[in-house]
């Protein structure tokens, strides 16, 4: 039996909607306009660069951005580009930091390509709550790494279980191909 497409998983509707649009990230969802609001203090993607990268799961450190483990991923792997700065916004990005952005999209890939090979990936951002956004705050790319079936058991199964248990792990192996990726 050949392993079955994702984009064919259900008819008519992008497996990446799918995937990006989960009801338990409702409760991030709901917390509506006021997350544009939230300050600096409680932004999680603002307190991140402050504590070690074990503690915040970051992989890599730039100038003007950094790079995460997604706390809740939809896949293995799942990384967040974010700037420092807390700006909600794709066109808030100055050009240095567009530049910065843009590289370490790249670089996350051609890491998790050594990591853990594999077959795609889904690039994106959710601009606004109405865009999906759960820190709608604070900009943020995610780069999701995609195999072949993975559609099949990961509701069931690994977001509960592989995916949670293992970021620790994940980290430390990302973390150090990216360092070998510079060098
Ligand atoms: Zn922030």
């Amino acid at each position: 039996m050949s392993e079955p497409t994702d984009d064919f998983e259900l008819a008519g509707v992008p497996d990446a909607f799918q995937r990006l649009w989960t009801p338990h990230r409702l409760a991030y969802i709901k917390g509506g306009q006021a997350q544009f609001n939230k300050g600096e203090d409680d932004c999680p993607f603002c307190l991140a660069p402050a504590r070690s990268d074990e503690e915040s799961l970051i992989v890599h450190r730039g100038e003007s951005c950094f790079v995460v483990l997604n706390l809740f991923p939809y896949n293995p792997g799942h990384l967040l580009v974010c700037p420092y700065r807390h700006i909600p916004d794709y066109t808030d990005l100055t050009v240095d930091e567009t530049a910065e952005f843009a590289a370490l999209t790249q670089t996350g890939m051609k890491v998790l390509r050594k990591v853990a090979n594999p077959s795609g990936f889904n690039l994106g951002m959710n601009q606004g709550v109405t865009g999906g956004a759960g820190i709608a705050g604070h900009l943020h790319q995610h780069i999701v790494p995609r195999w072949g079936g993975d559609g099949n058991f990961l509701p069931i199964i690994a977001q509960t279980k592989a995916i949670t248990q293992t970021l620790g792990e994940v980290r430390e192996q990302v973390a150090q191909v990216w360092a070998e990726q510079l060098a």
